[in-house]
């Protein structure tokens, strides 16, 4: 499908569309999968010493996973996950400096705050792990190439993790849309520092959305980026930040473990459903400064531990 080259400001602009958090029943619980195989093994034959090596799986995995802040309780973890867009864009709103980009990661790491993936926070939410008391995810929706060639090679030189929303549709057909080319994304992958969430196929709002249109942004978009890069996504991340929950449903029925909206606020276990988690979004011209104040105690402690709305409680 051929994309208009009015297409940069419609993402850009609309990604952040707010809708006023609808009321959301408590999550029901969930079964809890199996606990993690232990990782094969295999002998190293050519050594003086036969020596068990893990066999990582999957191979792009960094390890061994260490935090480098102490593990907290369940109850005291928050996380906030940031959303960014574009970067070294000029002055458009979601268009980060790169500079500020690489302060605000600098600002994260002096204050304490550990940096994970989206499936590390999808698996504590789920009660499968344990993180520290402040975390922060770094997600990047849209696939455009300036998240290549200005924020990947900082991403890389502080080693940093992050998870990028990609409308497949528009990689695709990329001859119309500043966007990456999957082989850029396969090279971020490879890394072990980057994930791919789907942020749908054509971009379109879920919100009314059926059929083969619905089919399209939800299943199409998980079978293209697991044939590309090799890997399903765990999450999913609303275009315009568009969700209802008949959305949320057909995400969840769609396979996947979480779903993120547009509009700001702190994450806690049991603070509420997997398939609407808020996000905090970084605008242009914002400095380190901003993330003082959404790490600080006033935003933080918008959200409270809720054990009876914390399916992972208990598990382990
Ligand atoms: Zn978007």
């Amino acid at each position: 499908m051929r994309l208009a080259l009015s297409l940069l400001p419609w993402l850009l602009a609309g990604c952040v569309g707010s809708q006023p958090p609808a009321p959301l029943p408590a999550p029901a619980p969930q079964p809890l999968r199996a606990a993690e195989s232990t990782p094969p093994t295999r002998a190293v034959a050519s050594e003086p010493l036969a020596v068990e090596r893990p066999v990582a799986d999957p191979p792009r995995a960094p390890e061994p996973r260490v935090f480098s802040q102490p593990l907290a309780a369940r109850s005291e973890t928050r996380a906030a996950v940031l959303l960014y867009h574009a970067f070294n864009r000029g002055a458009q709103p979601l268009s980060v400096r790169a500079k500020d980009f690489d302060a605000q990661l600098a600002w994260l790491s002096d204050h304490g705050v550990e940096i994970v993936s989206v499936t590390e926070l999808i698996d504590f939410l789920e009660g499968k792990r344990a993180l520290p008391a402040r975390v922060a995810v770094i997600s990047i929706d849209d696939g455009l190439i300036s998240v290549y060639t200005q924020a990947w090679p900082i991403l890389k030189a502080r080693r940093v993790r992050f998870s990028l929303g990609i409308p497949t549709g528009m990689l695709e057909d990329p001859k119309n849309a500043p966007v990456m080319t999957w082989d850029q994304v396969r090279e971020m992958v490879a890394s072990g520092l980057c994930e791919i969430a789907s942020h749908g196929h054509m971009h379109r709002r879920l919100v009314n959305l059926s059929g083969k249109r619905q089919w399209e942004e939800l299943e199409l978009s998980r079978d293209l980026i697991t044939e590309r890069i090799g890997t399903p996504p765990v999450a999913y991340y609303y275009p315009l930040g568009a969700y209802d929950p008949p959305s949320a449903d057909a995400v969840k029925k769609a396979g996947y473990r979480a779903a993120f909206r547009a509009t700001g606020a702190p994450i806690a276990a049991g603070s509420g459903s997997h398939f609407w988690l808020p996000r905090v979004s970084i605008f242009h011209g914002e400095s380190a400064g901003v993330l003082s104040h959404y790490y600080g105690a006033k935003f933080m402690g918008q959200v409270r531990y809720r054990e009876s709305h914390d399916p992972g409680v208990g598990s382990r």
